[in-house]
């Protein structure tokens, strides 16, 4: 398993892959670890899970190097997600007791009954390398606080990565094999799955992984959480703050050099405001600058594999042979590397792959249209629906079109972010279950029925 570089394309590091005896001893640690660390009580784990943020934020610095060496994000926003994933620590390790406390029910007979949350068991989370920390912490952190134990299969580009947030979890003072890596390919995941002592599975990567992995988990009747693809729609409507939204466009593009699942990639514009939302939209995504991922000032560094650029030029060039309209010029990437330039494509129609399919890359899909209800209608035609974003200064008509739109999440006036204290998820082929808030920690637990006869 190969660590490289994808900017200057240097190996880093290389590791040997698991053994299938070293899964198979890993799984078994991780079953007898569950049977002691359900029983250690709620306080205790939520304290270690706070130092877990404490060794996040020490060592804030040295993580994001790794995930920007390893992935080409910029230094700046490394920083971030690990600061986010310390947040997230934090606030399970505060908020568990209040969202796992036993939920007493009344009953018509005034017999007695009630809910409790048991933890599951050893839970199988597969990974990809777009935000290598954050979407690790976002499984963890509610978790183990929760008393389930996790296996982490990550994307097979960020074993560094991958080993460091298990160090994140040792250094914290959790007990051995509560969390642990395995360093194996996606051909071994099955095996994982299929394993007893494995009670659930969750993803967060591509729909084709999505396919695979809930077939399989559905073979033995594991519960799975699902986070896939989006294609978010970033509506802007003719009363909208124009220069606001046009900046907020191109963060909500740009953000992670456009790779994330949440980005906003198309952008749907009503009539009256469309040119002058192109000009300031297209002028703040030039204004993004290209340097290393190390450097404090660079706006963006390159993709984080060169095969990942490669295909997502392909689906430029597609777009532009079928008539796409080229607003903002990127670049062909050079074969072999990893470096890739923004590019807006407009006067799009549904064969064309900038129109129906995910880009997962910095290029943005921008369309025109009559009035809201052919722009609620254009954001609903996808296979998609992770988040979407509605820009509007009427706050009614903002409530009455976000309940039109299909995805998991509005945001008004806003870009879509996550945010340990909101639900995050997907519908449609974006995927099911949620992340994040009271609704992520309930995902693999048995919601236990006590009744009192
Ligand atoms: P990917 O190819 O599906 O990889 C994600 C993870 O799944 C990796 O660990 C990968 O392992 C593994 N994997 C791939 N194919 C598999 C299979 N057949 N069986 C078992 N495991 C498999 O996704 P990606 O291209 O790296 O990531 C980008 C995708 O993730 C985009 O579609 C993006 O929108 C989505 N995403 C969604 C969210 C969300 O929260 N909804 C967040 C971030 C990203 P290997 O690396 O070893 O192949």
């Amino acid at each position: 398993m190969k660590s490289i570089n994808p900017y200057t394309g240097t190996l880093l590091k290389e590791f040997q892959e698991h053994t299938d005896q070293e899964v198979e001893k890993a799984i078994q640690q991780g079953q007898q670890a569950y049977l002691k660390w359900r029983n250690i009580p709620l306080s205790e784990r939520c304290e270690l899970m706070k130092k877990a943020g404490k060794v996040l934020r020490n060592n804030q610095d040295k993580y994001a190097k790794i995930i920007s060496l390893e992935m080409g994000k910029v230094i700046t926003e490394s920083k971030a997600e690990v600061e986010k994933c310390a947040w997230v620590c934090e606030y399970y390790a505060e908020k568990a007791d209040e969202f796992l406390s036993d939920e007493p029910i009344d009953l018509p007979d005034q017999k007695k009954a009630k809910v409790v949350y048991n933890p599951l068991g050893v839970i199988l989370a597969v990974m990809p390398w777009n935000f290598p920390f954050w979407q690790v912490f976002r499984f963890a952190a509610p978790n183990l606080t929760a008393g389930n134990t996790g296996l982490l299969k990550h994307a097979s580009n960020v074993p560094q990565c991958a080993l460091a947030i298990e160090e994140v979890f040792t250094e914290a003072g959790f007990p051995k094999s509560v969390f642990q890596t395995l360093l194996i390919g996606s051909d071994k995941v099955e095996n994982v799955i299929d394993h007893p002592h494995v009670k659930a599975v969750t993803l967060t990567g591509s729909e084709k992984a999505g396919q695979k992995i809930a077939s399989q988990a559905g073979k033995h009747i594991k519960k799975t959480v699902l986070e896939l693809g989006g294609s978010d729609p970033f509506i802007v409507l003719k009363d909208a703050d124009i220069e606001e939204a046009a900046k907020v466009a191109a963060k909500g593009r740009m953000i992670n050099f456009g790779q994330s699942c949440i980005a906003a990639k198309r952008f749907i514009i009503e009539g009256p405001v469309y040119d002058a939302f192109i000009e300031a939209f297209k002028s703040h995504i030039a204004s993004y600058s290209q340097g290393d991922p190390l450097d404090e000032n660079a706006g963006y560094a390159c993709m984080a594999r060169p095969d990942l650029a490669e295909e997502l030029y392909k689906q430029v060039k597609s777009s532009i042979d079928k008539g796409a309209e080229v607003i903002l010029e990127g670049m062909e990437p050079e074969e072999g590397k990893a470096f890739f330039k923004p590019y807006i494509l407009g006067n799009l129609t549904p064969e064309m792959p900038a129109y129906k399919e995910e880009l997962f890359g910095p290029v943005a899909s921008v369309f025109k249209v009559k009035d809201e209800n052919e722009a609620i209608s254009l954001a609903n035609d996808s296979d998609f629906g992770l988040g979407s974003a509605l820009w509007t200064k009427d706050p009614e008509k903002a409530d009455r079109l976000s309940r039109q739109i299909e995805s998991g999440a509005v945001f008004i006036n806003s870009m879509v972010a996550s945010n340990p204290h909101l639900p995050f998820g997907g519908i449609k082929n974006s995927g099911y279950g949620r992340e994040l808030a009271e609704n992520g920690i309930k995902e693999f637990m048995n919601i236990k029925t006590v009744y009192v006869g």
